[in-house]
This record gives structure tokens, sequence and C-alpha cells, in this order.
């Protein structure tokens, strides 16, 4: 699993270093207190190194980011966003909290968006496609930026699960128009809350950060309170405690994923062994973030069994089969607004997806894996398959 594994002395440093440095815990104002010290501010222009981009904004969570990339799209009312059948319930949350529609497309055994599923869901109102990197595995970004490309639609990309993952080089959260990361305290670095919205223009960096703040434009010209604003906006900002544990969070990302891409690499020499398992597809030219790994059942049933087994065994699942009902969208009958489109049962809707998914099974990778968890997750995968 992820940041939460290895948060120490570094993280407390950092909280220190705010502490010893006029202890200032919002990013803005309070100058004659603060001196240089502004932690928020210097995570972002780190995140923004490291990905290569214009300019990041730290925000108060991944889903407030998702919420803020469509606010700086200009997204209105009726507006159509595309989103994948598989993902998290906060992706649609935030297209419906902007006003928009949700407009869900399947999966396929990527477990990430269908490119074809995509093409046939465009309608002229659809205004942006939101891509999802589930479990840190890169969608099919270059089949998925060219239609949107094609259409004229934005692209974002949830890349919640994906930071510090790429697709051919590039990395996941820069292919679209706007990139949103999540820091929660199960993803691949976290600062307790929190997220990062990144963008590929000055322009949309700007509206973003300042519709995050209420539409403060930040003008230099004058104090915070006479500050000018060309919109209104909500309040999504970061503190600067979260910020501390962000800047040294960030410096242990490479190493994080290396660890995890290694710990990876030794289930699956185990799990290769068992004839007739099926594993996820992985598109070429991918540099997963190595938070999961996936594998496929005969059946449904032979799934939960899997998970069955291998909790008998001391281990866990993760997110498959277990947290089904948070992750699939054909199980939202809470959300008026996906019938809108999908009509009232949403399980037939995404019956393709629920057929892929429903036999998937999802083990957690984590920094610390012990050397002999490996084994033992391919003795409870062997035995839940006696008899089948
Ligand atoms: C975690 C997650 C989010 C939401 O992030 P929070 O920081 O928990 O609000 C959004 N999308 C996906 C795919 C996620 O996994």
């Amino acid at each position: 699993m992820p940041g939460n594994e290895v948060v120490g002395r570094e993280e407390l440093d950092e909280v220190i270093d705010l502490f010893n440095n006029g202890a200032v815990l919002a990013r803005q104002g309070f100058d004659n207190v603060r001196g240089n010290c502004r932690k928020v501010e210097e995570f972002e222009k780190q995140f923004a190194t490291k990905m290569s981009c214009p300019g990041a904004l730290a925000v108060s969570s991944g889903t407030a980011a998702i919420r803020i990339a469509l606010a700086s799209l200009g997204l209105k009312r009726g507006d159509e966003v595309i989103t994948q059948s598989f993902t998290f319930v906060a992706t649609v949350e935030a297209i419906i909290e902007a006003g928009c529609t949700p407009i869900v497309a399947d999966i396929d055994y990527t477990l990430n968006m269908c490119p074809k599923s995509l093409a046939s869901l465009i309608s002229e109102k659809t205004k942006a496609v939101i891509v999802v990197h589930m479990l840190g595995v890169p969608a099919e970004l270059r089949k998925i930026s060219a239609i949107c490309e094609q259409h004229q639609i934005a692209l974002v990309e949830d890349t919640a699960w994906g930071c510090g993952g790429s697709l051919d080089g590039r990395p996941l959260g820069t292919w679209g128009c706007v990139g949103t990361y999540s820091f929660d305290y199960a993803k691949t670095i976290t600062t307790g809350e929190g997220g990062m919205v990144i963008a590929n223009s000055p322009e949309l960096m700007r509206k973003a950060r300042a519709w995050h703040d209420h539409g403060h434009e930040n003008n230099p010209k004058v104090p915070r309170w006479e500050d000018t604003r060309s919109g209104s906006g909500f309040n999504y900002r970061m503190s600067e405690l979260q910020g501390a544990v962000g800047v040294a969070q960030l410096k242990k990302l490479d190493s994080i994923i290396l660890r995890q891409r290694e710990n990876k690499r030794n289930l699956l020499d185990k799990l290769t062994t068992i004839e007739g398992l099926k594993f996820r597809e992985h598109p070429l030219g991918s540099f997963d973030t190595a938070d999961a790994l996936i594998f496929f059942m005969g059946s449904p049933n032979l799934a939960l069994r899997a998970r069955e087994k291998l909790v008998n065994y001391g281990v866990s699942t993760k997110i498959l089969p277990e947290a089904y009902t948070w992750h699939f969208a054909g199980t939202w009958s809470h959300m008026p607004e996906l019938k809108t489109k999908h009509g009232n049962d949403l399980m037939k809707s995404f019956s393709h997806s629920h057929e892929i998914l429903s036999r998937a099974v999802s083990l957690p990778i984590s920094i610390k894996m012990s050397e002999k968890t490996p084994e033992l997750i391919e003795n409870a995968v062997r035995d839940s398959l006696v008899g089948s």
C-alpha cells in the first residue's frame, strides 16, 4: 500500500519547522509572522517540478480536486461529463456537485475506461471526459486522448491512484488538460486528507486557483481583504499542516513506487505458476504505481471464495471484491442523476462491466510486505481453487 506506511521523522521535522517559523497554519496572509515559511506553496512548486507542468494547486481533498477541475473548465448545468463504471464514487459525486450530468462508460480488462464505450457515448452535450487510472494502472490514454481531441472535448485525469505512474514515460495527470490527485490516507502519498490539481495551461491554473479560494485572485496590488475577483468560488484550501507533511511525502514518492513494484513483481512471480489465472491487462508502455495486483476468477462466487481463503490465511484483498459497492456504478442506485441517461436498472446498464469486475480479486501491495506474503497468497489462491 502506500505513503501511510512511511509517515515518520521527515514529516514530523517539516511540521516542527512550520512551528519554529511562526506557526502560521493557513496558506494565506500573516506575512509579518511567517517569514518565508510557506509549506503549501513549497509542496506545490515541488509537485509541479516533479510532473514537469506549469503549476500545481494543493487542495483539501481528491474529490475537491475533481470539482475544481470541472469549475476551471467552465462547465455549466446540463453539460455531460463522461467517466467510467469502475471508479471511486467520488468521481461521479464531483460531476453531480458541478451541476453536470454524469455519463458512465464501460470498462474492459484493463479495468479502466473502454475507449470504444467512450466513443459510443459522446453527444453534442459532452463537454469533458474524466478518465481514471484505477489502482495505479494507466488508462488507454493514447486512444482516449485521441478521441477527446477529435471531438474537442476536455480530458481530465482522475489520478487519485496514479500519482507517480506514467505511460510512454509521460506522467499520469499530464495527458489531459487537467490532472487531479488525492492524498487521502490510503493513497500512494498522503497528507491525511488532501489533493492536487495540475493543468496544461496557466489560464486553467489561474481559474482553478481562484475558484478554490472564493474567487480570490491574489492581486499583488491590493491587500487580501480588498482582493479582486472575476467570479464566485468556494473554499477548498489546503492547510499548512497538510502542506508540511506533503513536502516530506513527495520526497518519498519514487522510493515508495520502486518498492511497491518490486513487491508486486515477487507476488506476480508466484501467482503466474497457478494455471489458468487471468491477470489484469496493462496498456503497452505502462509504468504503474503497483498499488494492487488484480486477477480474475472463473465466477463471482470463486472471487468471493478467494477472498475468504485469503482472509483465513491472514492476508486480505483491496476493494475487489469486498468494497465493490463503493467502486462500481452499477450499484449506485442512490444517485438519481445517473438514471437520467442509464435508466433505473443500473446493474443491467453496466452488465458488461459487472461481468468483468465481479470476478476480479485485487491484492493490496504494501511497501513493507513481508518476504513470506507472496507464498502465503499463492497458497490461499490455490486452496480456493481446489474442487472448482
Ligand atoms: C480516493 C479517490 C478519490 C477521492 O479522493 P479523496 O482525497 O478521498 O477525496 C477520487 N477518485 C478516486 C479514483 C479515488 O480513488
